[in-house]
């Protein structure tokens, strides 16, 4: 069949990164290139290299100071897999780009290809939009008694704001009538209530997009019963990143799926598989979660057009029974093949449409407007009190609070003793588990500041506490920002 010319949408090439990674990278990378250029993508590549060979060198993170001008300049990555080296003393080159560079959020579209390939949930299409930076994945953790440890999670409202109005945009420009978000904040009230309440607020610029918000665990199950209902989900990081990858199985190949890293200034585009080693040098391995990625990189730099012909050239060959060995089914395939075959197969193609397959099509000058807006006015913070955390590993609630109540607390008055975030004084219940970690508050309705803090901890150290961390309580315009105990 002869094919349409090329479309060239625009005469300047845009800047990328390439690299090439290892296992099967090399492989689907040449096929994902092959496609993409052949359907009109104007790029100008420069090589990088990372991964194996570069963690060999000693390098403990996989890439050389060299390739960070190289991403900084192009401010895009596409990015094939590579293998993480055994054993200690190595870092994860993903989380190193991701964070160095700002990539605050995860795209994940997820579509089934049915009956192409095999899901139980045929008309699924719906995008992750993962929060990439904040939540637990400060990594901030301790253990402060020989029972308890801890793991700090952070949400701050421009990292809210940043993400959920990417979602928008992203809807927006994508053609995608609803977002939905899914967050726990019954429970963490003041955390997953902001991304919550964020996530209301600027819904309200976007009225032509439905909105709608889901507590995480039924929203979980909902997703995974019929998934076809949602469109667009943001979520913070680790929901996100746990869902993103249910997501991708239940369309029924996580080998199919592309994902992007986007960032203010660099973003990242690649397959969501690893390397597989064991699949490498013998023209057998899937290009598509690379291709997808690819396409996310298209649309991302402005060439949606190309995106849309490429990607409708792939559903067709889907659809046409051209497969690799991974969605090979005897059957629905009609033909096994090689990636190099698969990517010929697929520029074959370009030009058509699916026929069975719904048609993609991506927007054609989508601006997507992510700046951040000007902040509102500062809350009026006033500080009312502390939580002074104790190890004290064989104590009572009642004991602890006789001895307290002997103490100086400037003019603060203690309130409540909690173990494990339950009251357990005044009036708690003796069926409650005491482990040695124990939260004592104090509060004052009088003025109280960092200096009666110090009061406070200087006392109970001279009384023999073991202190292992003090936490500010506040006010803001008037509303309590910490949470009351379970039982309070
Ligand atoms: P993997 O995703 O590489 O492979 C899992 C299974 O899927 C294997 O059976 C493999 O043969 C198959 N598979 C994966 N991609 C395929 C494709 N495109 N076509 C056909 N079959 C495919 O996961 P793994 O084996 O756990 O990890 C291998 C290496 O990849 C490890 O070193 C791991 O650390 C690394 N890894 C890298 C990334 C990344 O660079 N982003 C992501 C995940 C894993």
């Amino acid at each position: 069949m002869e094919r349409e010319p090329v479309v060239t949408l625009t005469a300047k090439k845009t800047p990328i990164t390439v690299a090439y990674g290892d296992g099967i990278g090399p492989e689907i990378m040449d096929a994902t290139l092959r496609i993409i250029t052949e359907a009109g993508a104007q790029l100008d590549m420069q090589r990088i290299e990372i991964g194996e060979s570069v963690y060999s060198r000693g390098i403990s993170n996989g890439i050389e100071d060299s390739s960070w001008d190289s991403l900084r300049r192009t401010k895009v990555f596409l990015k094939a897999p590579i293998t993480t080296p055994q054993g200690g003393g190595f870092k994860s080159l993903n989380v190193t780009v991701r964070k160095t560079l700002g990539m605050y959020a995860n795209v994940r579209p997820c579509a089934s290809l049915h009956p192409y390939v095999s899901t139980k949930h045929p008309k699924m299409n719906l995008v992750i939009v993962r929060e990439n930076e904040e939540d637990v994945y400060g990594g901030i953790e301790h253990r402060q008694t020989e029972q308890v440890t801890q793991c700090l999670k952070l949400i701050s409202r421009p990292g809210s704001e940043r993400i959920v109005r990417y979602a928008f945009e992203y809807a927006r420009a994508n053609k995608r009538p609803k977002v939905t978000c899914f967050t726990k904040d019954n429970i963490m009230k003041i955390t997953d209530g902001l991304f919550h309440k964020v996530f209301d607020e600027i819904a309200k610029e976007y009225p032509d997009i439905e909105n709608e918000h889901w507590i995480v665990d039924i929203g979980a199950a909902k997703m995974a019963d019929t998934p076809e209902v949602f469109d667009v989900l943001v979520m913070p990081n680790l929901y996100g990143d746990v869902l993103s990858d249910v997501a991708a199985q239940i369309t029924g190949s996580v080998g199919l799926a592309g994902s992007a890293n986007i960032g203010d200034h660099c973003s990242m585009f690649e397959a969501i598989h690893g390397s597989a080693p064991r699949r490498a040098g013998q023209n057998l391995a899937n290009p598509s979660g690379l291709f997808h990625g690819a396409l996310l990189m298209l649309s991302h730099i402005g060439q949606g057009e190309i995106a849309e012909r490429a990607h409708n050239a792939w559903l067709r060959t889907i659809e046409d029974g051209i497969h690799t060995y991974d969605i090979y089914k005897e059957g629905v395939s009609k033909e096994k093949v090689g990636t190099k075959e698969f990517a010929s197969a697929v520029i074959e193609r370009l030009g058509q449409l699916p026929q069975h397959l719904a048609p993609v099509e991506y927007a054609k000058d989508a601006h997507m407007n992510v700046a951040a807006r000007a902040a509102g006015p500062r809350a009026a913070k006033k500080h009312v009190g502390v939580d002074v955390f104790i190890d004290f590993p064989d104590g009572n609630p009642d004991s602890i609070a006789e001895r307290l109540s002997k103490l100086d607390a400037g003019g603060a008055k203690l309130t409540v003793i909690s173990n494990r975030g339950t009251k357990v004084w005044p009036s708690g219940n003796p069926d409650t588990f005491w482990s040695d970690h124990w939260s004592c508050r104090f509060e004052s309705k009088n003025s109280f500041s960092s200096r009666d803090v110090a009061t406070i901890v200087a006392a109970m150290s001279d009384a023999g506490f073991d202190i292992v961390k003090t936490e500010g309580l506040y006010t803001f315009d008037g509303s309590r920002g910490y949470s009351l105990a379970q039982g309070e």
